[in-house]
């Protein structure tokens, strides 16, 4: 522990983000310089406990070594710092910028006092490591003669790839995109992780050795089987793609879109200037309805400002979660509170309050004569309990309200993967429509075939995808040399954040 006093004598103060109404002005990222004397106080809050939560249990699902390096940061030895969490993270400016922080929710300090500000620590590592050069391409000093496919560039793709290069195998990352990153890419906006601190990281790994190959829809412009012939083994890591859809009628009016088509056509055209005008889905001057929560729909609220909307609202179906920590959900679990994340202050900035609705059920897009979507019909919802204790939603009678709306994005999580992967491997899929195979193993039940990341657990976080791809490469490595050095992550409780 640097400072044994750390917690009593400073506050919790996070790295700020620039100003709402300077930031939204422009795409880049939301985040401040982080000053080195702010993150040695923060670092010195932490107590080094003797079982440190916030790396197990319910904390970080990588196992981040925190009490370590906030140890380090407050000592000033930012090399060692970076070595550290190197050993348990490949890409901790991803997390740093975009993980929910479920360590701090589990953080010992949190019980008495707002806990450490882990994630903003985690991040100036990185970011300091990368303005002093000190991450640089470090080849193998040997090669295997292995050979592993991957399918999907996100998280878990690439850090399987980083772990499984590595350990000397050589390694083809398969992308159906123009770029690589999966939604690092084209899901998490600029704002929040920048697209150039994506290719730094995928320059990094071609470096080293990994091949790229994008723009190859693996099951469709290539039989999966061919890859399992030509290479010794073959991940999946092609995330969970199929988007939950709204059948409610008039679904099929013009100014009804999937969040990920309008965040995608958005990164292409605002942020590497792709020219895309038939796919570009402007929000400028529109009403805009935004119908659920989670990350994907404060990046689409956040888009929207940016393009000008004239309106925007967030529908929620649940009720406005309380401000602390209910009984049922004690510390060390993730406090399931009210936040207001950077999209939300973008909005109370701009229009004067927070643009989150909540209980209420979409009934019905309105169509104008053109076939042009002019509104949504809703009704109000109240949440009880029945007998055996599960929640049952029910209308409220004369609650019926239309809104107006010229562009509605969907964004209410995640079906699973797409099934044709797995059905022209003739390959098992679990009940939920995922890829089958047991984290710790990710072995599918085809020979020489893995199976990591949101394909296999379901929509999940980065972090996760991060354990998953850590995961699958010791499993491939254990595979094909019998035995491996590669660390195995550990399997904390989970999170069930909505993305
Ligand atoms: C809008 C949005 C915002 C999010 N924000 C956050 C956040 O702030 N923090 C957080 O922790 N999590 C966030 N998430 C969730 C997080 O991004 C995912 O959990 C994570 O990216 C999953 O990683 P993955 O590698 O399993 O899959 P993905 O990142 O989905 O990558 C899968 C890749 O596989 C490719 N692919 C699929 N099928 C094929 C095929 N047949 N052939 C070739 N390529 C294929 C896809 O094109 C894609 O690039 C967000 C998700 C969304 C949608
Ligand atoms: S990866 Fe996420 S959970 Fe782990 S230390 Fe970083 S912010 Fe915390």
């Amino acid at each position: 522990m640097g400072k044994p006093t750390g917690f009593k004598e400073f506050d919790r103060k996070k790295v700020p983000w620039r100003l709402p109404v300077v930031r939204l002005n422009d795409y880049d990222e939301i985040y401040t310089e982080h000053e080195l004397p702010h993150l040695r106080e923060q670092g010195a809050r932490c107590m080094d406990c003797g079982v440190p939560f916030c790396q197990s249990a319910s904390g970080c699902p990588i196992d981040n070594l925190i009490p370590e390096w906030n140890d380090l940061v407050y000592n000033n030895r930012w090399k060692e710092a970076i070595e550290r969490l190197h050993k348990t993270n490949n890409f901790p400016e991803f997390t740093g910028r975009t993980c929910p922080a479920p360590c701090e929710g589990s953080c010992v300090l949190g019980i008495t006092n707002p806990p450490v500000t882990i994630k903003n620590i985690e991040n100036a590592i990185v970011d300091r490591a990368w303005q002093e050069g000190w991450i640089k391409p470090e080849p193998p000093a040997e090669r295997t003669g292995k050979t592993v496919a991957i399918v999907g560039s996100g998280p878990a793709g690439l850090s399987a790839a980083d772990q499984l290069n590595r350990a000397g195998h050589l390694v083809t990352v398969y992308e159906r995109a123009d770029r690589i990153g999966g939604l690092l890419q084209y899901g998490i906006p600029n704002m929040k992780l920048s697209k150039e601190v994506v290719q730094r990281r995928v320059d990094k790994l071609t470096a080293e050795g990994v091949t790229f190959k994008t723009g190859v829809n693996v099951g469709k412009d290539i039989d999966p089987k061919e890859l399992v012939n030509q290479y010794d083994a073959l991940l999946l890591a092609c995330g969970a793609t199929k988007p939950r859809d709204l059948p409610i009628p008039g679904r099929d009016a013009e100014g009804v879109h999937f969040a990920m088509e309008f965040l995608t056509a958005n990164t292409k055209q605002s942020v590497h200037g792709d020219q895309i005008a038939d796919d570009f889905i402007s929000a400028e001057g529109k009403d805009v309805i935004v119908i659920g929560g989670g990350d994907t729909g404060t990046d689409c609220i956040a888009t929207s400002l940016r393009h000008g909307c004239h309106s925007v609202v967030n529908f929620e179906l649940l009720p406005k979660p309380p401000e602390e920590r209910t009984d049922d959900n004690p510390w060390p679990e993730w406090p399931r509170v009210f936040r207001v994340d950077y999209g939300h202050e973008e909005a109370s900035a701009k229009f004067g309050q927070d643009p989150r609705e909540y209980q209420l059920l979409s009934k019905e897009f309105v169509v104008d004569a053109d076939g042009k979507l002019s509104g949504i019909k809703t009704v109000s919802v109240q949440w009880e309990k029945d007998s055996d204790g599960k929640w049952q939603m029910a209308e409220v009678e004369g609650s019926e309200k239309t809104w107006n709306a010229q562009l509605i994005l969907l964004s209410m999580g995640f079906l699973g993967p797409e099934q044709y992967l797995p059905e022209s491997l003739a390959m098992e899929t679990d009940p939920r429509s995922n890829f089958k195979a047991e984290h710790g193993k990710f072995a599918t039940n085809v020979d020489k075939v893995f199976a990591a990341g949101d394909c296999r657990r379901g929509q999940s976080l980065v972090v996760w995808a991060i354990n998953e791809g850590r995961g699958a490469a010791r499993a491939i490595d254990l595979f094909l040399q019998g035995e491996s050095s590669l660390p195995a992550p550990g399997v904390t409780m989970g999170t069930s954040m909505q993305v």
